[in-house]
């Protein structure tokens, strides 16, 4: 089952057209997966702009559609990741005369890297899998 990217209504796999808002459907650039726990609109609206948060801080989604449930969602994501990046860079240069810290830091930071790419692409896919560890991490942003 694929969903229109234009206004997220569920469409046949083999349609140019969506049948619910005539726009054409694109050939395949992400195929979106709305996750159920999110509204498909939600997601259809907002996911750019979830996307977008994890190059911008959270920022973006936090201007642009903060009512968004599934862009909130992403915030957090992104919000841990710049946080954990921050805590890993200070703890290298503090730490920089122990040199396991130094090195342990880049493995961190890589990781991190790792995360960031993987929280894009499940944002515009319309995915609100957590990513590894993030789920026990408190919610900064409802
Ligand atoms: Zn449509």
């Amino acid at each position: 089952m694929k969903y229109c990217p234009h206004c997220g209504a569920e469409i046949a796999d083999d349609v140019r057209f969506c049948p619910t808002c005539g726009k054409e459907i694109d050939p395949p650039v992400v195929v979106i997966e709305p996750d159920p726990q999110f509204d498909a609109q939600d997601i259809a609206d907002n996911r750019m702009l979830a996307m977008l948060g994890y190059l911008t801080c959270g920022i973006l989604p936090m201007i642009g559609c903060r009512n968004s449930a599934f862009a909130m969602h992403h915030v957090n994501q992104a919000l841990w990741i710049f946080i954990g990046s921050i805590v890993v860079s200070v703890a290298m240069g503090v730490l920089a005369f122990t040199v396991i810290v130094p090195v342990l830091g880049v493995a961190c930071l890589i990781a991190l890297f790792v995360f960031e790419i993987m929280g894009i692409v499940r944002a515009l896919k319309g995915s609100g899998k957590y990513l590894p560890f993030v789920k026990k991490l408190p919610v900064i942003i409802k």
